[in-house]
């Protein structure tokens, strides 16, 4: 079948041919460790394990390596402003190591609440600093590079062509629309490789240019070629990054080596907080805490993350986490039921079941179809008959979703003599006396219990 990915490079969906039969190679642009990672973060991290999932599923092995950003990411995206490693050392009174140490367990303790896979290769920018020191050196050989008072730029007017991403007039931009900071660059659009330290500056290194620090675009470019090759697969990040860093990334790669290093570059869009943007100003920063101490299983997230392809804004709201909420349980619950079911299925169920399972891995291979992939779950999850084969199917699509669909709903919740009035209104029912479970169900909700019937159950719950 074929696998279908969006190419950021082409602008087009595109079959998807790996390098190597032996594995796929996949760079993505990790977090910058200065702050908490949002829901927002998470949203291109839940879109990364997706890929991975749907990589495997179709039988390809993964090598995957992802960054950490612990120094370098100026405040703006390009060359002005402070390190945001060293904003927050200074806010938070702490050495920039506390920062970067800090804020990496809790990005991976999120990842684990979403059950998101920990790529192969996870490797720091502080690590690597041999790495790009090298990178930046073999740019000035090639004749790339230059070095100002305050740093050592790479001159994009070299290359055959930038941008490659983006369509951005850099021509016209030379009129002086962009700010300029240092007045000795070549070009408007020439970037930061290496910046020499200023006399306080806490992150500083040797260099044949005194002390100084990377900036943030080298990291990806020495890390991704150290570990994954000069060209390999795919390169993922959030939407933000095309226009400056995975530009610049591509002209490093050129500069270095003369190739642009991923074949496939794929991006995701951002989420919106009530069709905006999260901002500290609004109060709408949140983050995986919140939704867990509003009493929510994390992965709640990553089911309402599926009501909307990589590729689209996704609005988040309260109410969408809520009924996201109620689905899960709703999928984690006919799992049970089909595992346990005893329910002879037909040659037509069986036929029905084929059908929506090839339909999951078309939707899947047509460039990470989500949502449609979804409605084939829910076809499945709601078969009549249960059967543990219907079980063992959600819990192949699971390889996929990662919404731990076998995990048991905790039903201590709902005491045992409301239990007893459900199975005697389940009775009612089998019995076709609905006056009896009319007055059984206003029994309950006299108790505070809500009861809904769908076809194939019937969902207690705390009013
Ligand atoms: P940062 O830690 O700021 O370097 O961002 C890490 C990743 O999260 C990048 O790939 C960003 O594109 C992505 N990102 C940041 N904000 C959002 C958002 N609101 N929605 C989706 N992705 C985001
Ligand atoms: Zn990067």
């Amino acid at each position: 079948m074929d696998f279908k990915l969006y190419n950021t490079l082409t602008k087009s969906k595109e079959i998807f041919k790996p390098i190597s039969e032996n594995g796929v190679r996949i760079y993505s642009c990790g977090p910058t460790v200065y702050k908490n990672a949002t829901i927002g973060n998470m949203r291109t991290n839940i879109f990364q394990d997706i890929l991975r999932r749907v990589l495997r599923y179709n039988g390809y092995q993964i090598q995957h390596a992802m960054n950490i950003t612990d120094v370098g990411h100026l405040v703006s995206d390009g060359d002005e402003g402070e390190d945001k490693m060293l904003k927050s050392a200074r806010e938070e009174h702490k050495s920039p190591m506390q920062i970067a140490e800090y804020y990496t367990k809790l990005f991976f303790d999120d990842l684990k609440d979403l059950n998101i896979e920990t790529p192969e290769i996870v490797c720091k920018a502080t690590d690597h600093i041999k790495e790009m020191l090298e990178y930046v050196k073999k740019l000035i050989e090639n004749g790339y590079a230059y070095e100002t008072s305050t740093a050592i730029y790479f001159d994009v007017s070299k290359l055959d062509r930038y941008p490659v991403l983006t369509n951005i007039d850099v021509e016209n931009q030379k009129a002086g629309a962009r700010v300029e900071v240092d007045q000795e660059k070549r070009n408007p659009y020439d970037f930061a490789l290496w910046i020499k330290a200023p006399e306080n500056h806490l992150m500083k290194w040797d260099s044949p240019w005194g002390l100084s620090y990377p900036g943030w675009h080298i990291e990806c470019s020495a890390m991704g070629q150290k570990y994954l090759g000069e060209q390999f697969d795919i390169h993922t990040g959030g939407i933000d990054l095309i226009p400056t860093h995975h530009e610049n990334e591509i002209a490093q790669s050129k500069g270095s080596c003369g190739k642009i290093p991923a074949n496939y570059w794929m991006h995701g869009e951002y989420l919106l907080i009530n069709g905006g943007k999260m901002s500290k100003s609004l109060g709408n920063v949140y983050l995986i805490k919140d939704i867990k101490e509003k009493g929510y299983d994390p992965i709640v997230y990553k089911l309402f993350s599926y009501s909307c392809h990589y590729r689209n804004k996704l609005n988040f709201t309260w109410e969408g986490i809520d009924a996201a909420s109620k689905s899960l349980e709703r999928l984690r619950t006919s799992y049970q039921n089909h595992l346990n079911g005893k329910d002879e299925l037909t040659k037509a169920d069986r036929e029905k079941l084929n059908l929506a399972e090839e339909n999951f891995h078309k939707a899947i291979n047509d460039d990470l179809n989500m949502p449609l992939a979804m409605s084939f779950v829910w076809e499945v999850a709601r078969l009549e008959k249960k059967n543990v084969e219907v079980a063992k199917l959600l819990a192949k699509f699971d390889s996929v979703l990662g919404v731990k669909i076998d995990k048991i709903i905790d039903k201590e919740e709902i005491p045992e003599e409301i239990m007893e009035i459900v199975e005697q209104r389940k009775e009612a029912r089998k019995n076709r006396d609905f006056q009896k479970s009319d007055e059984l169900r206003d029994e309950l909700l006299k108790r505070g219990y809500t009861v809904k019937d769908t076809k194939e159950e019937m969902i207690v719950e705390k009013c």
